[in-house]
């Protein structure tokens, strides 16, 4: 996610904190210091940063369990709504996403218990309703938190853990297209309620809460439905075959003579042994044109470190590279590592909107 700050790397996954999350921290730290002088502020400030160490908890609660079933958590982003844990994929079977869904409260649940067991902190219905009010013992508004933490996240509906789990639950007799669809539907209609209890109560925080589950539940469909069309599909569909190519010594200016000859943005840069050496983007074509000039080397501005893969592996593969390496584009070798052709996120985008339309194309055998 643009706009993160890696602080820490803990079991694989890197911890990164999103500046609006700073922001927050900010805004309440000085909102307090305001209203209550340098303690209040310091008291606010470091309840925050415990509240948001659950948070990190909980998502490591998911990376853990995910782990189990070797699904990597690449990052982990703090946002001020909460925690994100990005896992490479979405788990085959509908029993692991249950249990990984399940992972993150439970880590709640139990600091909630050693909280109120062995810290005795004692749990008040009013510390929920005051988490802002300093009367309350520290560790009593926290065990609240993480109580609350534990109740939310297991509301039926994308983007909480409990949608996750009436996903998983609904997927053995729907299929997962059918559950992603009704869980993210029920997120969405969660999220009117939301806003329209946000607005008349005047509670802007709650209408903040109802735009981020609208958004998220919507991008979870999206996801979903990106999977599943990886699934169906052979890659040699997805794959573009008919694209013009640069050679390792042509220039910006021959690489704008190709743009303005083809309707390609992207290029990719092909060797005499017919390797693959980078991919050149119309907007770093545009950089160097402004910048160095039309005489600058295609090589010198190209996007390196290009993932490759061969032609016969699934098309899943490829969406797995996009995901974990935050790759655009994804080359396409024959045996000989011959480049072939390449994915591209916005074919792949393009391939299930077809996907939706063209059922027909699962029958299709493979080319
Ligand atoms: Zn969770």
């Amino acid at each position: 996610m643009p706009w993160s700050i890696t602080v820490a790397r803990v079991a694989g996954s890197e911890i990164r904190i999103h500046v609006t999350f700073l922001m927050l921290l900010a805004w309440i730290g000085i909102a307090q210091y305001l209203a209550g002088g340098a303690s209040a502020a310091l008291d606010s400030v470091l309840f925050i940063l415990a509240v948001f160490a659950c948070v990190v908890l909980h998502e490591l609660g998911h990376a853990l369990a995910a782990r189990h079933y070797g699904i990597s958590t690449p990052d982990i982003t703090l946002l001020p709504i909460g925690g994100l844990a990005r896992l490479s994929r979405v788990p085959d079977n509908p029993s692991e996403e249950i249990v990984i869904a399940f992972a993150g409260p439970l880590v709640n649940v139990v600091i909630a218990a050693i909280l109120i067991v062995f810290l005795g902190a004692r749990i008040d219905v009013a510390a929920l309703e005051q988490i802002q009010n300093p009367t309350f013992g520290f560790l009593a508004r926290l065990a609240a938190v993480n109580i609350f933490l534990v109740l939310f996240n297991l509301i039926p509906a994308f983007p909480m853990d409990g949608g996750r789990v009436l996903r998983a639950a609904l997927s053995f007799r729907l299929g997962r297209r059918r559950a992603t669809e009704i869980a993210a539907m029920i997120g969405q209609g969660l999220a009117f309620v939301f806003g329209f209890l946000g607005l008349i109560g005047g509670n802007p925080i709650l209408v903040f809460i109802a735009i981020f589950v609208f958004l998220a539940a919507q991008a979870e469909a999206g996801e979903a439905g990106l999977t599943d069309a990886a699934r169906r599909f052979p890659l040699k569909r997805a794959m573009i075959t008919s694209f013009e190519t640069l050679g390792p010594q042509s220039t910006v200016d021959d690489a704008a003579d190709a743009l303005l000859r083809t309707t390609q943005h992207e290029f990719p840069v092909v060797d005499g042994g017919g390797r693959l050496r980078g991919i050149l983007t119309r907007n770093a074509m545009i950089r160097a044109m402004k910048l160095t000039g039309p005489a600058t080397p295609v090589i010198d501005i190209m996007t390196t470190d290009i993932p490759t893969i061969h032609a016969n592996q699934p098309l899943e593969r490829v969406l797995r590279h996009m995901r974990e390496e935050q790759a655009a584009y994804v080359g396409v070798v024959a045996d000989d590592k011959r480049f072939v052709g390449y994915i591209s996120q916005e074919n792949l985008a393009e391939l299930m909107m077809l996907g939706d339309q063209s059922k027909s194309a699962e029958a299709m055998p493979p080319p």
